[in-house]
């Protein structure tokens, strides 16, 4: 893809918070190019902004995090998944409270609605990330690195439940397989730890409705699994949500193993660190006419940059 993509127009939706149990409206709103993806708390006096930013991740215990100021975001990694996936670089989210709504603990409910919208080609290049040297970060049993290559991501994780243990699954990165394969994967969560949470106040909001549960040896939900390999699945849906907090595509081969929210944003930290590693590339524009008009001159006729 050539040019940077917003939506074609405003969107909204409903849910629950997961922590708070509370309703949470959203409202998706089309951006210009270079603006990136952008929160707005509406619940807030004067509207503080919180940026889709790896600079701004503030936790990363069972979900990622943003603030920005007093303004703090929880949640955010499924809705920017979805954003990932489909290669909307551009887009503003008002949100009228602490949390993204967890919807059904998945992408699917924010990429249907994002592709009810259309996206549109905004007057700017895409910039890509692309890595040219293997850069790996490792955690306790964890790792992830990215090698040189086609964009693709492969996830491996092991759980000590006999409908998980050792999962692996891979997947290129094009937005046919992220709509099909990753975005339905529901996050999952076992019934000890939900119910110690809800003592402690937290998950809330937490159901059947927006999670997998499992106890010792079976998945609770009454539907199922939507695939065999659902668990790991949803890590990859989480790992693409926390790498769009770099802001711009990264163009390699992702391996990860064991991966967590936070061992993702290890991983963002030593990519940005290791310069020599990778360059920023921009397609080639020469030949190329733009399928909508606006008003903003392209780059290579010498806009700012
Ligand atoms: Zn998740």
């Amino acid at each position: 893809m050539i040019w940077q993509k917003t939506i074609a127009r405003s969107l909204n939706i409903t849910g629950v918070g997961l922590h708070s149990g509370r309703p949470v409206s959203m409202s998706i709103h089309p951006a210009a190019a270079n603006q990136g993806l952008k929160f707005i708390r509406t619940d807030l006096p004067d509207r503080p902004q919180v940026r889709a930013h790896f600079t701004r991740v503030v936790d990363t215990t069972r979900a990622t995090t943003l603030a920005e100021g007093e303004a703090t975001l929880a949640t955010v990694e499924h809705l920017l998944s979805a954003f990932y996936g489909l290669g909307i670089d551009n887009a503003i989210v008002e949100v009228d409270g602490p949390e993204i709504p967890i919807m059904d603990g998945s992408a699917k409910p924010f990429v249907d609605l994002l592709m009810q919208a259309d996206s549109s080609s905004l007057p700017w290049p895409r910039t890509y990330l692309v890595v040219h040297k293997t850069i790996e970060v490792s955690n306790g049993d964890g790792w992830m690195r990215v090698v040189p290559g086609q964009p693709r991501i492969m996830y491996a994780i092991n759980f000590p439940h006999p409908l998980i243990r050792r999962q692996r699954y891979s997947v290129p990165l094009d937005s046919d397989h992220f709509r099909r394969e990753i975005a339905p994967a529901r996050t999952f969560g076992f019934l000890k730890e939900v119910q110690y949470l809800q003592s402690q106040g937290l998950a809330r909001g937490g159901s059947l409705d927006n999670a997998l549960v499992l106890d010792d040896s079976n998945v609770l939900n009454p539907g199922g699994l939507r695939f065999p390999e659902e668990f790991v699945r949803h890590k990859i849906l989480d790992a693409l949500g926390d790498l769009a907090l770099l802001g711009l595509p990264i163009l390699g081969r992702l391996e990860v193993s064991r991966g967590s929210h936070d061992l993702h944003q290890q991983f963002i930290q030593q990519l940005i660190h290791q310069e020599k590693a990778w360059r920023l590339w921009v397609p080639p524009l020469h030949n190329r006419t733009l399928r909508r008009t606006s008003q903003s001159p392209p780059l290579w006729q010498g806009a700012p940059a």
